[in-house]
Formats: structure tokens, C-alpha cells, sequence
């Protein structure tokens, strides 16, 4: 279960998809979006061409509520671009849903974004003080009529001139009416792969979205590297000045699914390694070991096998309880979470549980589970958990809930630990973390362990920070390398 439907946070972000090449680009792009539906279950859409027209299919919901395969397999078109979103700029509602279609003077142009831009706020300003009118609140739009200024010398060279004036995260899949184009900023914070079908081309923000659609992965789009799929193929370039890379290392932790392969890795064989140093570094006396369905099991059989324990199914989850448990009170929340988890009283009862988890943000779910567990006849709850404490807030891309919200910004883990009422608690350090995923430290966004931010942030407003401008008492700003200013700040920007 996503840490989304189990109303914790920090939320999923978004996930793109392209294809140029294959006739039923369309379906296959639905396919697509369905291996990317843990990113963002909000919205859903797909943007198809076939060299004349560009037709649109986009709505709230799940790919399910949204698409239907016999719809979408009548679209004609050999390219194809598709979006799931989970808002993290701009509110959840339909104008906001992508991939967003514009038409300018070379045409018509869609767009679909995973990330969040950290300068929006600001060229939205100067954009509409020269006269540009939004129709969106999402920091996308931005990208669009940077374009529409820049276009005169080709959509190429205007994507190129757009992005050179935003900052922040982003990995981008573009389609106008004969090609597809896929850019990843110059950090390469979200990610972006290429893959290839036969004579057809992909972007994902994941490899499992080739997988559900039998393409075979070629590589990762390198950070400030533009891709063009088009009749000649595929002609890359770097369009941006990469200076460091800084890769988010939550894609690792917790938001992509077990089965995608970053940067060469598999992120399940990943987890497992983390869970392996965790066992490592904090042991426990006990009986058996459990995951968090469904983002924490490969974290809890690598725990299990290094310490020598039984892995058991101590928590069973109702696959039937759909994303409107993302309930926004905690009374709420908490009901939601009863209702996703339940424990195995046969495997608990009288045991010495480890529970290992991902992550810890509110703290709310895993005082929740500790109780479960002990309400099923747990002897001991020892929570163990795959990466360091999540303190601060992300700016590129991942809805993090308040600041001060977050349990680890200003408690210690003992506070932690009695906050959760554990018998002990214990967290993988950055050391571990970064040892452990084998990247280089300079490669990789902390920045929510660590307050290191690799991209300054210019305007810290919140998700719907366009409606109601930006978020009050916060300094609006936080400089790249230092620490978000801690107390009150909201920071669910980006997309
Ligand atoms: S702040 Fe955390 S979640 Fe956000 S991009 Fe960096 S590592 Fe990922």
C-alpha cells in the first residue's frame, strides 16, 4: 500500500509517459499509465497524435475511472503522451489535470510534468504583468507560455530557451503533432527512462511502465538531457548545463515501485540492501520480522534474512479500499488506516515483533500499527526503519505534509519512540543510506534527511499556493545547501 492510501505523507508525485512510433500509441500509453498509477492517483490523462490532429483524454480519478481501453484504442496515432498526477502545485482539479494542451503559433502543444518548479511563483508573476493568462494554477502552465515566447526559432529551441529560465525539478515529456520530447533538469531529481518497442520509442518515469507494455529499457535520460523521438528516431542532446547530479533518493526508499530499475538498480534489490544494514546496525531481540505492506516488504525480508529471523505476514492489507482514504483530518485518517490494515493475530500473539517500515513522517500510522500489534498479542514491538528521519519538507516534487507535522523536524527518536509507544525504535543513519544505495553523496538529493536543498528554493508556496498566493509567515525562500527555516512553513509544492 502506498504511504498515500494509508494517509501518512509524504504522498506520491506524478509519473509521465511517451511513445512515438507505434500505431497504437494510444493503448499503449493507457497501459502505461496504469504501471505509473502509484504515482498520483488524482488525474489521469493521455494527448495523442497522428501527424494531423491531437485529441485529449483527461479526467479526475484512477486510469480506470478516467480511460476506457475501447475509447482509447480508437484514438488514432502513432505518438502519444500520458500523465497520473498527484497534486503537489495547484489544487486537484480538472483545469489542473495534464498532460495540459496549448495551442500557440507553431501549433498545438501538451505537456506532462513530473517535479516541481521552485521559481514559478515569480515568472508567473512577470509573465502575467506582460499579459499572459493563465488557465491552470500548476506551475506547468509556466513551461507552456515560456515556449509560446520562445517559439519563433522552433519548438526544440524553445523548450531549451523555456527551461533555461526555470528552476527546480522536472522531468518533462512534450508532443506536438509529429514528435515526442522528453527532458530531465539539470539535477536529474525526478527521473526519466528511455526504452524502445520494436521500432518505437518510450519515456517513463519508470522502467515497470516498459514491462506492462513489453518495451525493453535502454537507459536513464541523464540530468539537463533533452531526447526527441521522431521519424528519424531517437536524437539526443544535452540542452542544459548539468553541473552536479542530485537524484532523489526517496525514489529509492519509498515512491517507485520494487519492480523499476534507477540508475541501474533495482529498487527492490535496493530495499532489501537496506534492510540488510538496518539489521545490521540496530538488531532487536525478537521472534519474528514484518513489513508495511506494500512499500516495506523487500525493506523487511532483507531485515529478516541479515538478522537470522522468520519473516511472517503480520499485517494484512484490504485491497479494496480505494485512495479516498487520503483523508485530510486525523481522526479521519486514522479510520482510514483501520480500515487498509489488519493484524494476523496467529503470527503475532506472544511473539517479539521487529516491524520495519519505510519511513516515518507523521507518526501517526506507526503508533496506529504498534498499537495493532500489541492488541494482537505482540509480546514486543520493535520498529525499525529503512532511512533516516524524514525532517524536512520537499520543494521538488513529493507532497510533504507541514512542517511541522513532520515528527522527526523536532523531536528526538526517543521522543519519537514513546510518541509511537514502541519498545524501541531505531532509523538507518545518512551514512548507511548513502553506503548503501552505493551512489556517490554528491549525486543524490538528502535533502529531507539531511536540509540540504541542492536547488535553492525562490518560493516556498503551498500546493495550492497560485490560489491564495504565497503561504504566510514563511520567508517565501530557501537557499540552496541550507536547512528549511523549521515551524509553520507549507511546502506541498510541485507536481
Ligand atoms: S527532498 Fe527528499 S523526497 Fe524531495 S527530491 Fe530530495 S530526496 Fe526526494
Amino acid at each position: 500500500m502506498s504511504r498515500a492510501s494509508r494517509g501518512e505523507g509524504p504522498r506520491d508525485a506524478c509519473g509521465v509517459f511517451g511513445i512515438y512510433g507505434h500505431p497504437e500509441a494510444a493503448r499503449l500509453t493507457y497501459y502505461g499509465l496504469f504501471a505509473l498509477q502509484h504515482r498520483g492517483q488524482e488525474s489521469a490523462g493521455l494527448v495523442v497524435s497522428d501527424g494531423c490532429s491531437v485529441r485529449v483524454e483527461k479526467g479526475m480519478g484512477l486510469v480506470s475511472d478516467v480511460l476506457e481501453e475501447g475509447t482509447v484504442s480508437r484514438l488514432p496515432g502513432h505518438l502519444a503522451i500520458g500523465h497520473v498526477r498527484y497534486s503537489t502545485a495547484g489544487s486537484s482539479t480538472l483545469a489542473n489535470a495534464q498532460p495540459l494542451v496549448v495551442r500557440y503559433r507553431k501549433g498545438v502543444l501538451a505537456v506532462a510534468h513530473n517535479g516541481n518548479l521552485t521559481n514559478a511563483h515569480r515568472l508567473r508573476e512577470r509573465l502575467e504583468e506582460a499579459g499572459s493568462i493563465f488557465q491552470t494554477t500548476v506551475d506547468t502552465e509556466v513551461i507552456a507560455h515560456l515556449i509560446a515566447r520562445h517559439g519563433k526559432n522552433g519548438l526544440e529551441a524553445a523548450i531549451v530557451e523555456a527551461l533555461r529560465e526555470v528552476e527546480g525539478a522536472y522531468a518533462l515529456v512534450f508532443l506536438d503533432e509529429d514528435r515526442v520530447i522528453g527532458v530531465r533538469d539539470p539535477f536529474g531529481i525526478r527521473p526519466l527512462s528511455l526504452g524502445r518497442l520494436g521500432g518505437a520509442w518510450v519515456l517513463a518515469s519508470e522502467t515497470c511502465a516498459f514491462d506492462a507494455i513489453g518495451a525493453e529499457p535502454v537507459r536513464d535520460v541523464e540530468p539537463g538531457e533533452m531526447v526527441v523521438l521522431d521519424q528519424a528516431g531517437v536524437r539526443t542532446r544535452q540542452a542544459l548545463e548539468s553541473r552536479r547530479r542530485a537524484a532523489c533518493v526517496f525514489e529509492y526508499i519509498y515512491l517507485a515501485r520494487p519492480d523499476s530499475n534507477l540508475q541501474g538498480m533495482n529498487v527492490h534489490a535496493v530495499r532489501k540492501q537496506l534492510g540488510r544494514r538496518l539489521a545490521r546496525d540496530h538488531p532487536a531481540e525478537a521472534d519474528i520480522v514484518i513489513g508495511v505492506p506494500d512499500s516495506s516488504i523487500s525493506a523487511a525480508a532483507g531485515y529478516a534474512e541479515e538478522a537470522g529471523l522468520p519473516y511472517e505476514m503480520g499485517l494484512v492489507k484490504n485491497r479494496y479500499v480505494g485512495r479516498t482514504f487520503i483523508m485530510p483530518a486525523q481522526g479521519q485518517r486514522a479510520s482510514g488506516v483501520r480500515l487498509k490494515l489488519n493484524a494476523l493475530r496467529k503470527v503475532i500473539e506472544g511473539r517479539r515483533v521487529v516491524l520495519v517500515d519505510d519511513s516515518i513522517v507523521r507518526g501517526t500510522t506507526a503508533r496506529y500499527l504498534v498499537r495493532l500489534l500489541r492488541e494482537a498479542g505482540a509480546r514486543q514491538v520493535h520498529v525499525r526503519i529503512a532511512s533516516p528521519p524524514y525532517a524536512n519538507a520537499c520543494f521538488y516534487g513529493v507532497d510533504t505534509p507541514d512542517h511541522k507535522e513532520l515528527v522527526a523536524a523536532s523531536r528526538s527518536v526517543e521522543d519519537i519512540r514513546r510518541q509511537i509507544e514502541a519498545d524501541s525504535l531505531a532509523f538507518l543513519s545518512v551514512e548507511a543510506l548513502v553506503e548503501t544505495v552505493g551512489l556517490p553523496r554528491g549525486g543524490l538529493c538528502l535533502a529531507c534527511f539531511t536540509g540540504e536543498y541542492p536547488v535553492a528554493v525562490q518560493d516556498a508556496v503551498g500546493k495550492d499556493g497560485w490560489e491564495r498566493g504565497p503561504v504566510p509567515g514563511t520567508a517565501g525562500q530557501v537557499p540552496a545547501g541550507r536547512a528549511a527555516a523549521a515551524g509553520g512553513t507549507v511546502y506541498r509544492v510541485g507536481d
